[in-house]
């Protein structure tokens, strides 16, 4: 009763050795791909889906320690690693640096580029903002704080009404002269201002102290929330 052998078979059982041969030294993708072909003629050979799998696992762990090397900075924190890749401008981020945007995350530089034009500020802004608001800052609040000296107890009640006003006023006319730009540093600018007009209102206007200090209370809390 002779076992009887097929050409296929005897292929198979070739390739299979071969791959074998290659795992023993080494070569795992000759292995694999020897295993492959004697899978694909003979599907059901136990040694050949075996040797494919052991030749897959070691080609995988062979890869793996490489794509660990690529370890890669946030170009902004040179000691910081990390996987994450500006979405814009593809350089490396770290998580502190990176802002979600819709597809991926940004780098602080792309974000400020797409920034409304609002929140773009130049030099020049800031010292147009600052004159006008200084300028205004004072005459209001000299105004509100003269108002106050005549007004006793009623001016508690009043600086709550009119702060928010007068404030507004300090806000147009740096929005005026800004062309409309906002965010931290106008509102820096604005709040410098206003603080600067009330010691110069106190200084040189007859003002009640206290509700010149009342109004920059009022006046900056709103001013700075309006230039968010
Ligand atoms: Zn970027
Ligand atoms: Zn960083």
């Amino acid at each position: 009763m002779a076992e009887t052998q097929s050409p296929v078979s005897d292929e198979a059982r070739g390739l299979v050795r071969a791959g074998q041969a290659a795992m023993r030294v080494g070569d795992y993708e000759a292995a694999r791909t020897a295993f492959e072909r004697a899978a694909a003629l003979e599907p059901n050979n136990q040694e050949a889906r075996d040797g494919l799998r052991e030749a897959q696992r070691r080609l995988q762990q062979a890869q793996r320690p490489a794509a660990e090397e690529q370890v890669e900075y946030c170009y902004r924190h040179p000691n910081v690693e990390t996987a994450l890749h500006c979405t814009a401008c593809g350089r490396p981020i770290c998580a502190r640096c990176s802002t979600p945007a819709a597809v991926g995350q940004l780098c602080p530089e792309c974000r400020r580029g797409r920034r409304p034009i609002n929140y773009q500020v130049a030099p020049l802004d800031l010292i147009k903002g600052a004159l006008v608001g200084l300028v205004v800052a004072t005459l209001v609040t000299a105004l509100v704080g003269f108002i106050g000296a005549f007004l006793g107890l009623f001016l508690f009640l009043l600086i709550f009404a009119i702060g928010p006003a007068a404030a507004e006023i300090i806000v147009r006319s740096v929005e005026w002269a800004t062309g409309n730009k906002r965010g931290r540093p106008i509102q820096i600018t604005v709040g410098t201002a206003m603080v600067l007009g009330g010691v110069l209102a106190y200084l040189f206007a007859p003002v009640n102290p206290l509700a010149v200090l009342l109004f920059l209370l009022v006046g900056v809390s709103t001013a700075v929330a309006r230039l968010r």
